[in-house]
């Protein structure tokens, strides 16, 4: 089987499509979207229509939860808050409880996957440090775990001492765990503006990173066009 695995679309169409094209292309069986389909970006309505047409496993993301309400924005940035607080204004009733319908974690097929981290999935924790990753690996009983969250491709293995790579193919060992970072669709942070995902591949046990160019101008400008901190177009550009 072929999952392509994704997220962190957050309202960018432009990103979306270019990453669904690409995985039209390679070939997969199964799609998984990790959440946080909304917030910072321009198009939240036309991203969870989209999602919505895949019919595929979908998770809940912290923008998600933040977009109705069920989420303090309190502790996001300035500009994050701006745009949930206006993302919260564009959806419909549909929309909000499509995302309040979205789970924390699911197993699937030996592999779990989660927005962020086994570890308090509902609290959206982070796995970004050695240490935050062996708390994620005393709730996981499957060789990998697939997340998103924090924008950053990065894979953890259990190994002792436990250890990290960026690589963009990425063994997955069956007598061991690891715990791989699919990265962001539409706001990467890897200083690389392209659009991530990732291709779980499980006869030839490997994860597969791609990264597709798309449009960053064009979603930029939508981003600015609607009202929303220029800041955010910017950090598109820059990979931020
Ligand atoms: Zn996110």
């Amino acid at each position: 089987m072929r999952y392509a695995v994704f997220g962190d679309i957050h309202g960018n169409l432009d990103a979306l499509e270019a990453v669904l094209a690409e995985i039209e292309r390679l070939g997969a069986d199964a799609l998984i979207c990790l959440g946080d389909i909304v917030g910072y970006g321009a198009e939240p309505r036309e991203c969870i229509a989209r999602v919505r047409e895949l019919e595929c496993l979908t998770l809940a993301g912290n923008h998600d939860h933040a977009a109705i309400g069920k989420l303090d924005v309190e502790f996001f940035n300035p500009f994050a808050r701006e745009a949930a607080m206006w993302t919260r204004e564009e959806l419909s009733d549909e929309d909000r409880d499509y995302l309040a319908s979205l789970g924390f974690v699911e197993h699937v097929d030996g592999f779990a996957v989660a927005h962020g981290s086994l570890h308090g999935p509902e609290l959206f924790n982070y796995v970004q440090s050695i240490h935050d990753a062996e708390l994620s690996l005393e709730a996981l009983d499957k060789p990998l775990l697939l997340v998103g969250h924090t924008h950053v491709p990065l894979t953890f293995f259990d190994s002792r001492p436990m250890t990290y790579s960026m690589d963009l193919e990425i063994p997955v060992d069956p007598k061991s765990r690891t715990i791989a970072n699919v990265g962001s669709v539409g706001q990467p942070r890897d200083e690389d503006p392209r659009a991530c995902f990732g291709l779980y591949d499980t006869d030839d046990a490997q994860v597969t990173l791609y990264r597709v160019p798309y449009d960053v101008e064009a979603a930029g400008r939508k981003i600015v066009d609607a009202g929303l901190p220029e800041a955010l177009a910017l950090w598109l550009q820059l990979g931020k």
